[in-house]
This record gives structure tokens, sequence and C-alpha cells, in this order.
């Protein structure tokens, strides 16, 4: 195929940059708060959805825009007079409330040779082959790590990174045949709340891509369902000299219960369709008072 006059750029010649995208995204603090009631939970997600809305408009999408719940909307014209249906690339912004994502700073390993990576700021952190086959697969290419003290927010600022050089790449190729492609970034994927507030009229798709899996060539097409709830037990406190009989501890209680709950529908043995009961107790000090969550998947 060859470039037309309009566009310089073949497939062949266009330099991508997604590895540069990428580097500048990770360093903008995005993460969610699950404790948080606004929408997007942390405002400072939307610095990063800001600059994705202008290197999107910078792009020539015109209506390219972040709205007041932090989601960023873009469309890519199409370039087929074909009636084919619309589809939507997305991917999410914000990163775990797990792990800091403030002050991230990269490394990146160039043309892997093989072996364990160890994270530089941290050294007892090794990204070991023995855990980690997949490394095999990248022998040659670049990898890029947190330096061992940060999430490096990979989930998913790296679909943000190969949505905007994707983006980049069929714009400058208008001879490449393609129905209307929507963009659509989201925030609070971690806390399970990354679809609440899209509006899916002004989205305008047939169907939606999550660029949010694993290695490249894989498809993930099914998932569970699950939804959350928190469970405050209150323990009963007492004078150790005093507590025979009395005491009861909310930590075993929270144990009880999670003992209890069906063995089989917990995370990771259940078919994908059916629900699950993912159970976490946060760390709360006092040892009469626990929390139980039952999170939503994420
Ligand atoms: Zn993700």
């Amino acid at each position: 195929m060859t470039a037309t006059s309009a566009s310089p750029i073949t497939r062949d010649s266009f330099a991508h940059d997604v590895l540069e995208r990428f580097l500048r995204y990770v360093v903008i603090d995005t993460q969610s708060d699950p404790a948080s009631s606004t929408c997007p939970s942390t405002a400072k997600q939307k610095d990063l959805g800001a600059l994705l809305a202008r290197e999107l408009r910078d792009l020539g999408l015109a209506d390219a825009h972040l709205d007041a719940h932090g989601y960023v909307y873009a469309t890519i014209p199409a370039t087929s007079d074909k009636s084919v249906p619309v589809i939507c690339f997305c991917s999410h912004m914000d990163t775990s409330p797990d792990c800091s994502g403030a002050d991230v700073k990269p490394q990146i390993v160039r043309n892997y040779a093989g072996g364990d990576i160890v994270l530089p700021a941290d050294p007892t952190q090794v990204i070991r082959v023995t855990d980690n086959p997949a490394l095999r697969d990248q022998i040659g290419h670049d990898i890029v790590t947190s330096d061992g003290t940060t999430l490096l927010g990979a989930d998913n600022k790296a679909g943000l990174a190969e949505i905007m050089d994707a983006a980049r790449f069929l714009i400058a190729n208008p001879q490449i045949k393609h129905g209307t492609i929507k963009i659509l970034f989201t925030p609070d994927e971690e806390i399970g709340r990354g679809v609440d507030k899209v509006d899916l009229t002004k989205l305008g798709a047939d169907f939606a891509y999550t660029m949010d899996g694993e290695t490249a060539g894989h498809i993930e097409d099914e998932t569970f369902s699950a939804d959350g709830a928190v469970i405050v037990i209150e323990g009963v406190s007492a004078h150790p000299g005093f507590a025979k009989g009395k005491m009861e501890h909310a930590i075993k209680i929270a144990a009880g219960i999670v003992e209890r709950l069906p063995k089989h529908t917990r995370q990771g043995r259940l078919p994908a369709s059916d629900r699950h009961h993912r159970c976490t107790r946060d760390g709360e000090a006092q040892p009469h008072r626990s929390r139980l969550h039952r999170c939503r998947s994420g």
C-alpha cells in the first residue's frame, strides 16, 4: 500500500512513539481512592485526562475533550464509505490504590538479554524469570519497570499509550480504510467505578475493546462479575485481666465469616460467568473492629 500525497508517512516509515508517550503518562500520579465519593475519585486523574484530550486535539481530533466526571472522549473519523459498526478503543487512566503512584521513576531495560531484573531503588525486589516465564518472550525487546518504590502504572497507561499511538498512526495513514473509531479513557477502574459515568449515547459505539490485557495476541472475551459490600464487625474490648469470657476479637469473627464463604466460589475458582467473593481485611489498628470488603472485580 502506498501513502497518499497528503500523508507522506507510510506503515514502514512511521515512527511509533508509544514508549515516549508511556513514559510521559506514568509520571503523572493518577491513583484512585475507594474512600472518595466523588467522580473522579481523585481530582489528579484529570491532570492526565486534560493532557490526553489536548494531545488528541493536537492530532487533529477536534471533538476530543475531558468531561466533568473525568472521562476523555474523541472520534477518529471514518475513511471508508462502507456502513460498518462503530468500534471503540478504551483504557483506564487511574492506577491502583494499593501502592503509591507518586514520583514514579521508570527503569528502561534496553534490548533485554534475558535473566532476572533488579529494581534499582529497592534491590531486594527482583523480577525473576522463574516467577515470570513470559520474560523469555521479551528477549531483544525493551522492558520498562518501576524503580521498586512505586507502581509503574502500566495498568493501564500502557493501554493509553497504545491507543494514542494507534490513533496517530491511523490519522497519518488515511489510506487505511476503517469505519468511525471512538476513543474512551476512563477514571476509577481500579476501584470498580470505571464505567459508572460513561455516556453511552455520546460515545455512540457498537462495540468496545479494552486495551488492558496481558500479552500481544491475548484476547479476553469473558470475565466474572462481582459487586461490592462492606461488613463492619464490632468486637468486644475488655481489659486482659477481666477479659476471659468477655473479649470478642473482631478479626477472629472476620476469619470465621471468610471461612464460611463457599470455597468453590472464591476468587480464581469460578467459571467466568459466576459471581465470586474476594475478601480482604483493611488495616485498622483496633483489634475490636474489622472491616470485610467484598470487592468488585478489578
Ligand atoms: Zn487495568
